[in-house]
């Protein structure tokens, strides 16, 4: 895969105009190459499609979390590996960084949010004032009426179809669907699907957006800038170590590794979540991965070619050692 794919892919198939512009705003960036002009992504194209983006709106309070949008999906026409059916995203508005919940039923709404509430305040030292949503079954009842009066939160009602409605929390709905068929362009199974709104979710985060003078969003909520050097392509196919302890007794000749593809990502940084090939009967599991950064893979490559080259050269006599401290010299085209 050429490296501009690789990133183009691990950003969450990311614009090339965002992307062009957004070096300046990760910690580790230095190495994402400019994309070749003629740049084209089969997977956006089809994932995509083309619609046109209303346009944004602007940030209107001053404290990250005082105001969150929140928007349940229509259900999926398959259960995910965990057997979740929706999801619901949260978006701060001072600073557009999301959050998504994956759900088996509406019902579970009401604990989903009271939960995240109690998340942001405990974790980011702030408090939730005000709850903006839509008024569906899910954010209208007496279970979440009491948990917001109990909290001091003003519930903002907008009714269906308004164009308040259709805005922050609508259109990340519609940005993770978009994201989320791209990424799944060249996997089969669609019941990876809440592994894939996750992940895109994630690298959303570390995405500049034009609200924010294209600072990322992780930076708008952090104060920090992200850094994107553990960033893999949704669906990669890697290896899993077998652990000692799964391997059982007499496995001396079995396999030590085994296949998986890529399909997250964990609080750790370099340990991904990882779906075995074999074994896709089960959920997804939390494994380590000997993973090379690919920085790392980019540079042992060109070397590995270099050597080679060199070598060839001396092997076909094109290539000539000019004095005893063994100074090489191309001898006809430069190298
Ligand atoms: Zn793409």
């Amino acid at each position: 895969m050429p490296i501009s794919d690789f990133w183009h892919e691990a950003l969450g198939h990311l614009a090339p105009s965002t992307m062009e512009g957004s070096r300046n705003h990760f910690d580790d960036t230095g190495f994402i190459p400019p994309l070749p002009q003629n740049f084209h992504c089969e997977a956006s194209a089809i994932g995509k499609s083309a619609h046109k983006a209303s346009p944004s709106t602007k940030s209107r309070t001053a404290q990250k979390a005082e105001l969150i949008y929140s928007d349940l999906c229509r259900p999926f026409p398959v259960p995910s590996y965990g057997n979740t059916l929706y999801y619901i995203s949260f978006t701060c508005d001072a600073t557009r960084f999301c959050w998504v919940q994956s759900l088996r039923k509406k019902s579970e709404a009401p604990q989903v949010i009271s939960h995240f509430v109690t998340t942001i305040e405990n974790q980011e030292n702030t408090v939730v004032r005000r709850f903006r949503t839509d008024n569906g079954g899910e954010y209208v009842n007496e279970r979440l009426r009491k948990v917001f009066t109990s909290k001091g939160i003003i519930h903002e009602l907008t009714p269906p179809y308004s164009a308040e409605s259709i805005g922050v929390a609508e259109r990340l709905n519609r940005t993770i669907g978009e994201g989320v068929r791209a990424m799944m362009h060249p996997i089969d199974d669609r019941r990876l699907w809440a592994e894939a709104v996750g992940t895109f979710v994630y690298t959303k985060n570390g995405q500049p957006h034009s609200a924010l003078s294209r600072k990322t969003l992780y930076e708008a909520f952090h104060k920090t800038r992200p850094a994107i050097s553990h960033l893999q392509p949704f669906g990669r196919e890697c290896y899993l170590h077998i652990l000692k302890a799964k391997r059982g007794a007499g496995s001396k000749l079995l396999p030590r590794a085994q296949k998986g593809l890529f399909v997250g990502y964990t609080d750790v940084c370099h340990q991904y979540r990882i779906f075995p090939l074999k074994r896709n009967e089960l959920q997804c599991e939390l494994m380590f991965t000997f993973h090379l950064p690919h920085l790392l893979y980019c540079l042992a490559k060109e070397v590995l070619t270099w050597a080679l080259r060199i070598l060839t050269q001396v092997k076909e006599g094109s290539l000539f050692v000019t004095d005893k401290n063994c100074t090489i010299e191309s001898a006809g085209n430069s190298m």
